[in-house]
């Protein structure tokens, strides 16, 4: 005999209990379902830890360049690993244990703990247990994506899970994948003291962004002391006495690297191999992500995929935005769509990229006539006061409708100012309004006006 519900909730992510308490006061029956830590990849193992531990990266570097701001510390500074990961852990479990306890007490809800399995198009199975309901949402999330790479199965590898666990600092981390998880950890464990090489199989590092902005995060990184090798098409492994060796079919640097731990960091892959998502009839593309019309209901209409899960958002708030529509529509007939969001997102590198909207590649290929500005942080004043010029702003703009449309900032403070952008872009607002606003100073925010008084035709 199955239990009966209103609503079950997969997978407590970062839509999943937002939706569970929204349709709860509503008065639904909801069961809640997780089969590992509350919180998912976010809190456990993504955006807060890896927060966490750029701050501790960053208050390392600030201390070894502490004599340019006029500031004695006494003696050469040291990071103690256990302290970073304490101080990391304290954050996260904080966090885990909110949304734990606020899952738990939750009227008219119950939670199961295990691994959830469809066994017909509205029934579920977790343990022993089978529940029934009208409406079922999949907030599963992925995991992180382990290439095929010859020798792998030889030697211990990290992820973004096993990095969270590491108290010491690594002699040499090697990092696979030059994208946004690898060079958060690159800058970080080189911040801590680790040598690190980072392999990246592409011509440059986060290969999804323009080429000058790549550019630029491999100069920063490079004058840090990371070791870039680009270009590594066909990667092998293979174990050494005192740690592992790549090989790699690199046009530029000699043939291996060596190192003593290796970090994957390659892309993610949706969890949705084992959901039983065929017996009920819930559709996956290629590469397995949930396929969902624009108000996120999947190929059976009672079920319903929100966040990574359903490939069109790979990050916390596109998974939070899916909350959002899903229980707008449901609850208030809000016609809501997932199309309806411009993308936005942060790469938190020091200093971070903020980017919005189209980027400049995106702009060509679509051959729309555009204008573009762009200023280096050296000539932002509180880039220069704060002794952080890494960087530059860029901002595009439609030629004929003076429309706003992207923006790659990248310096410091840009994951925070990038946001006056993407309301403005939100607005429909030509970028000539948009110099009319008055900003604070100094700030790096004054300067987005200004950035527009330069615009000169994208060739
Ligand atoms: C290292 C790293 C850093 C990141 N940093 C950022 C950042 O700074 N900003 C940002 O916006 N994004 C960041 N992200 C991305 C962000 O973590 C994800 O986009 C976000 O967590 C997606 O949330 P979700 O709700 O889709 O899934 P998840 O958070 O992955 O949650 C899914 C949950 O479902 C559970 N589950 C899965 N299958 C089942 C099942 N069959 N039965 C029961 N439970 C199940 C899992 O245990 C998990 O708890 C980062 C990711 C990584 C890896």
């Amino acid at each position: 005999m199955s239990q009966e519900f209103d609503a079950l909730v997969i997978g407590m992510g970062q839509a999943g209990p937002s939706l569970a308490a929204r349709l709860s006061s509503a008065g639904m029956k909801v069961a809640v379902l997780e089969e590992d830590k509350f919180g998912g990849t976010c809190v456990n193992n993504g955006c807060t830890p890896t927060k966490a531990m750029v701050a501790s990266a960053y208050a390392a570097h600030l201390a070894r360049r502490s004599g340019e701001y006029g500031v004695i510390a006494q003696g050469t500074p040291r990071v103690d690993m256990k302290r970073v990961k304490a101080r990391k852990d304290a954050i996260v479990q904080k966090s885990r244990d909110g949304l734990e306890s606020w899952m738990t007490g939750l009227k008219g809800a119950t939670v199961y703990r295990g691994h959830a399995r469809f066994v017909g198009p509205s029934e579920v199975q977790v343990g022993a247990e089978k529940l029934r309901a009208e409406r079922i949402f999949l907030n599963v999330g992925g995991r992180a994506l382990v290439p095929q790479m010859p020798g792998l199965e030889t030697v211990p590898y990290l992820t973004n899970v096993t990095m969270m666990d590491l108290d010491f600092v690594p002699e040499h981390l090697v990092v696979v994948g030059g994208s946004y998880v690898g060079l958060e950890f690159a800058q970080m464990f080189r911040r801590f003291g680790s040598r690190v090489t980072v392999v990246e199989m592409g011509p440059r590092v986060v290969a999804r962004e323009d080429e000058d902005v790549s550019l630029e995060i491999q100069r920063f990184l490079g004058d840090e002391g990371i070791q870039l090798r680009l270009h590594a098409e066909c990667i092998t492994v293979q174990k050494e006495s005192d740690g592992f060796s790549l090989g790699l079919d690199c046009k530029d640097g000699a043939p291996r690297v060596t190192g003593t731990h290796l970090l994957l960091a390659v892309g993610r892959v949706p969890n949705t191999d084992d959901l039983g998502l065929d017996v009920a009839g819930v559709k996956t593309d290629k590469r397995g992500y949930v396929e969902v019309d624009e108000a996120l209901r999947t190929t059976n209409p009672k079920v319903w995929a929100l966040g990574d899960c359903n490939g069109k958002g790979a990050f916390t708030h596109t998974a939070y935005n899916d909350y959002e529509i899903v229980a707008g529509n449901l609850l208030s007939n809000a016609g809501r769509k997932h199309s309806d969001r411009i993308p936005v997102y942060a790469l938190y590198t020091d200093p971070p990229l903020g980017r919005v909207g189209l980027s400049e590649r995106e702009i060509k290929e679509k051959g729309i006539k555009a204008l573009v500005g762009k200023r280096p942080m050296s000539r932002v004043a509180r880039a220069v006061e704060k002794g952080e010029t890494n960087g530059f702003l860029k901002i595009h703009v439609e030629q004929g409708t003076r429309r706003i449309l992207g923006a790659a900032l990248l310096g410091v403070g840009a994951d925070e100012s990038v946001q006056s952008i993407l309301d403005a872009v939100y607005a429909g607002m030509p970028y000539s309004e948009f110099q009319r606003h008055v900003r604070i100073h100094p700030t790096v925010s004054e300067l987005l006006p200004t950035v527009m008084e330069d615009l000169s035709p994208l060739d």
